[in-house]
């Protein structure tokens, strides 16, 4: 329905939303669609995986700042969330949107000769974007929440595919979220529309860090964007992979940048083994 994915983790009485996509329209189409094979259940939590707009625009297509002012709803974010979310989407927010614009194509007519899609999923969603400010500050890793009797426990990822940013386990249902540090692409470090550059030597840290922290019993990783993976160890091989390549562009730029060369050289020069 949209660039991102969006989550539904069913709790004791409701539903946990991770991630309510760009706009409220597709994350309210979304809720719909859900209620409408698995019922009525309401809103306990929100959970915002990083502080790009992909992934809280949609928030109020699924709750309400009522809901959450009235202590029905939680909203739970990354340490430094709303200051990251502020600075890219209103700070630059007029020059980032335009970039991105050019960076996805949303406008193009859809087909074989406009736009197929976007890579990260069908294409950046035009509709409201909203935001509702956290409530709950994921502020260490290995910090445990019990959210409508759902065990969540997250490792935070700070500088990597966004300045706030986290994973989490569900230990109790054997799956892991990989926000977007892991998804099926090899993700940009320095984007086209102007995000902070990506810390390519952290980013692969945390996912070294993320594969200590994999126990066996996890048997699916999903993300923030694309399909899941199945299966503890095919998990750990695609966060090994992940994990090199960031570390290998890291390394072969400074190696290569160290005996002189630019930027475009440098892109012309790396090759992945
Ligand atoms: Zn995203």
């Amino acid at each position: 329905m949209d660039l991102s994915n969006i989550t539904f983790v069913e709790g004791g009485s409701g539903v946990i939303v991770i991630d309510p996509l760009i706009s409220t329209e597709t994350a309210a189409a979304a809720l719909a669609l859900y209620r409408q094979h698995r019922g009525d259940r309401p809103v306990i939590a929100v959970i915002y995986t990083h502080s790009h707009a992909d992934h809280f625009g949609g928030v109020k297509g699924v709750i309400s700042q009522d809901e959450v002012d009235a202590g029905r709803c939680r909203v739970i974010a990354p340490a430094g969330f709303l200051k990251e979310a502020v600075a890219e989407n209103v700070f630059a927010g007029g020059a980032m949107t335009r970039r991105a614009g050019y960076m996805y194509g949303a406008a193009l007519s859809k087909g074989p000769e406009g736009q197929v899609g976007a890579g990260l999923g069908a294409t950046t969603s035009t509709g409201t974007v909203s935001l509702i400010a956290p409530t709950t500050e994921i502020i260490s890793t290995g910090q445990q929440e019990i959210v409508d009797g759902v065990r969540i426990v997250f490792q935070l990822t700070p500088d990597t595919e966004a300045p706030a940013e986290m994973n989490f386990t569900f230990p109790d249902l054997g799956a892991v979220c990989l926000a977007e540090n892991a998804s099926h692409t090899l993700h940009n470090l320095l984007t086209l529309r102007g995000a902070v550059v990506r810390d390519a030597h952290e980013w692969a840290r945390y996912l070294t860090e993320s594969i200590t922290l994999l126990t066996d019993d996890i048997t699916v990783a999903f993300a923030s964007h694309h399909w899941p993976t199945w299966g503890n160890e095919r998990i750990v091989k695609y966060l090994s992979l992940h994990r090199d390549v960031y570390a290998y562009l890291h390394d072969q730029t400074l190696r290569l940048l160290n005996r002189g060369y630019v930027g475009a050289e440098i892109a012309d020069l790396i090759e992945l083994p």
